[in-house]
């Protein structure tokens, strides 16, 4: 199974391994966390500024209608590979209401996932196009496009505990992706509140990091027009990291 789309019905009842502490709300599954992140209006700047965008659009989508609202994670719940990026783009996933969708990061993320066999197909279009992702799941650091594609500090806090509640409902989780110093940043800082002692680790594009009681953690650069335009990212830089990726998972446990 899949999760994408918003879910329309009550909670899915029979969580009861998910963690309730961790848990925003009335969150129990991810199902109902997803539920609850379309309906978040926690940071008034980003909500406004995403349905802004949605209001006035652009050129090459005008006849589209916008999402325009929050974004729930993708994948498999079944997901050893979590990856983390930063947020919506504007007129990516804030326009398709799935992660990484129809802009050039998706392009580059799901051809990514594509040939390493996290997806059933290379390109990710629209929230009902029916690709599957398979031991991959796609969550960002804010579920709301922000301005310039920086979030504050304040609404990466606010938006924290959604991250935390899918990581600790995505329980076979065995390797995090982080794409950009912001995610990577976001990631760590949530395990040392939750206890755990990454030690003196910094973002660098290619690190790999092993912390104790947690899935190993690798960093990429993001790959954001910015970085692939100028050859900060390259395709065979890429293609290493979802390489190794797949061979961590290939590793016995
Ligand atoms: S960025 Fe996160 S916390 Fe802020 S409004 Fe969007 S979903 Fe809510």
């Amino acid at each position: 199974m899949n999760l994408s789309a918003p879910h329309p019905g009550p909670a899915a009842p029979g969580c009861a391994d998910h963690p309730p502490h961790l848990v925003p709300e009335r969150t129990r599954c991810l199902e109902g966390l997803h539920r609850d992140i379309i309906e978040c209006d926690r940071c008034p700047r980003l909500r406004t500024y995403c349905a802004e965008v949605g209001q006035t659009r652009v050129r090459r989508y005008r006849d589209q209608e916008y999402w325009a609202r929050p974004v729930p994670g993708f994948g498999d719940p079944e997901a050893r590979l979590f990856i983390l990026g930063l947020a919506p783009g504007a007129h990516g996933a804030n326009r398709t209401g799935r992660m990484f969708t129809g802009d050039d990061s998706g392009r580059w993320l799901y051809g990514a996932l594509y040939e390493f066999g996290f997806a059933d197909r290379p390109e990710s279009v629209s929230r009902d196009d029916g690709l599957t992702l398979t031991d991959a799941y796609i969550s960002n650091v804010v579920r709301c496009a922000p301005p310039g594609n920086k979030p504050s500090p304040g609404e990466i806090a606010a938006c924290r505990p959604f991250l935390e509640a899918e990581l600790a409902m995505l329980t076979r989780v065995r390797v995090v992706l982080a794409l950009g110093r912001i995610a990577f940043d976001t990631y760590v800082r949530l395990r040392r509140a939750q206890g755990f002692d990454p030690g003196r680790i910094d973002f660098r594009h290619g690190a790999e990091y092993r912390i104790p009681g947690l899935p190993v953690l690798l960093s990429s650069y993001h790959p954001s027009r910015q970085n692939t335009n100028t050859g900060v990212l390259t395709a065979p830089m890429w293609r290493e990291i979802f390489a190794r990726a797949r061979a961590l998972l290939d590793e016995p446990s």
